[in-house]
């Protein structure tokens, strides 16, 4: 028989109507002849509590403690309570169904608590309870160290134990029942001509989560791609038999048939940008600079340099997280005299907005089908940085919104599936 993971986010375990409809729709897949293992996340809001809670308890820094183990204790449970409570739901059902905690399946991870990283599931005791016809009911977020303390992934990081689950017993697919009813060409409150992908390839759907798009976290799709496990994206609030082709299926780009060049828009606002101005134009002087954000822990994004006319001097420019935009300010100032820049700017009004699909490999001319959409609509372009399967280019905040559908209309997504 078959084996399928199915994972509910927190607005899927929201509340008791929510998690009997869950069960139910658990209950038809394992009628229609598979094995199931299901992973849950916590009711919605309740690892935000939980995190606050730790704020208060611990060392009165203001903010969450991560590293400390004794904040993954308090802020697992909420994946424990969801666990028991759909498993209950599916024996009054009529279902064998149990709950197995990190700790008891195990799910072996790295002791970065807060952070931790999925190391290894050993599958005997999910596929022993798999065979005997139970549905087991695992709750995600959560794992333990090899020395048996609670660890936990960091935020979102359910979808990213659904995957491993699946990987580990060599399921046919991971379904993640969640809060939209899948994959979309952007945002569709930004565009409301956005529209829902059929299909995305894993290279696609890793650049547009690792972009903002946030309907996966960006691990769990790392880990499907590595592992080659199908993922579906589907929305919970339908009744078993509504959801047959519906959502979006993640998959390996052999697979899709009907490739488009553009996928997605996708957008982030969690953005700053810093300008060193007048940094001697020699050698080691950016490996000066990036090694002391990298020693703060600050991820760097883009990155231009640019030579001055008289080629003594440059000037540098990247992009940082907001969050972290006053600390690599800080971090720069204090190295200005060692490193030898004139001026540094900081810039919080700006914002990434990148286009993503496989297509571009193999045809031309689609860069500059992006930068005439934005010429047009009179919007500057700041950076712009490239992959393979990407362009990124950073704008003035103010213009996201007018950037996006300016994009999604010039590679005619709104005429996608139809
Ligand atoms: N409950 C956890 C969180 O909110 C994990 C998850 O739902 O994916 O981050
Ligand atoms: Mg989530």
């Amino acid at each position: 028989m078959t084996r399928l993971v199915m994972k509910f986010g927190g607005t899927s375990m929201a509340d008791l109507e929510r998690i009997r409809r869950a069960a139910r729709l658990v209950a038809a897949e394992y009628d229609a002849g598979h094995r199931v293992a299901v992973v849950v996340s916590a009711m919605s809001g309740k690892t935000n509590e939980l995190v606050a809670w730790t704020d208060g308890a611990g060392k009165a820094t203001g903010r969450a403690i991560e590293g400390d183990d004794e904040y993954d204790v308090v802020v697992a449970s909420g994946e424990q309570v969801t666990a028991g409570l759909l498993a209950m739901t599916l024996r009054n059902m009529g279902y064998d169904a149990i709950s197995m905690m990190g700790w008891q399946v195990p799910i072996l991870t790295s002791d970065v608590h807060g952070k931790a990283r999925i190391l290894d599931i050993p599958p005997a005791k999910l596929e022993t309870a798999l065979d005997a016809g139970q549905i087991v009911v695992v709750p995600g977020f959560q794992g333990v160290t090899e020395s048996g303390r609670i660890t936990t992934l960091g935020r979102g990081g359910s979808d990213t134990s659904a995957v491993a689950v699946a990987a580990a017993v060599k399921a046919i697919r991971c379904d993640i029942y969640t809060d939209v009813d899948g994959v979309y060409t952007t945002d569709p409150r930004v565009e409301s001509k956005a529209r829902r992908l059929k299909k995305i390839s894993f290279e696609e759907m890793l650049e547009m989560a690792s972009l903002g798009a946030k309907v996966l976290q960006t691990r769990s799709v790392e880990l499907a791609m590595g592992q080659r496990v199908p993922v579906r994206v589907l929305s919970s609030f339908v009744e078993p038999g509504e959801n047959i082709d519906q959502g979006t299926i993640v998959c390996d780009e052999d697979e899709i048939v009907e490739k488009h060049i553009v996928s997605g828009v996708a957008f982030s606002r969690d953005e700053a940008k810093i300008t060193l101005l007048g940094l001697p134009n020699k050698v080691g002087v950016s490996a000066a600079v990036f090694s002391k954000l990298a020693a703060a822990n600050i991820n760097v994004d883009m990155i231009v340099q640019s030579e001055k006319r008289s080629g003594e001097y440059a000037n540098q420019l990247f992009t940082v997280g907001r969050r972290d935009a006053q600390a690599a300010a800080e971090i720069m100032e204090a190295a200005k005299a060692e490193i030898g820049f004139d001026a540094i700017k900081v810039d919080e009004n700006v914002a990434k907005v990148s286009i993503v699909g496989v297509g571009m490999r193999s045809h031309t001319g689609v860069a500059e089908t992006m930068f005439r959409a934005l010429s047009e609509k009179g919007i500057n372009i700041q950076v712009i940085s490239t992959s393979e399967i990407k362009i990124s280019v950073l704008i003035d905040e103010a213009y996201t919104e007018l950037a996006v559908r300016a994009l999604h209309a010039a590679y005619d997504l709104d005429k996608i599936g139809q």
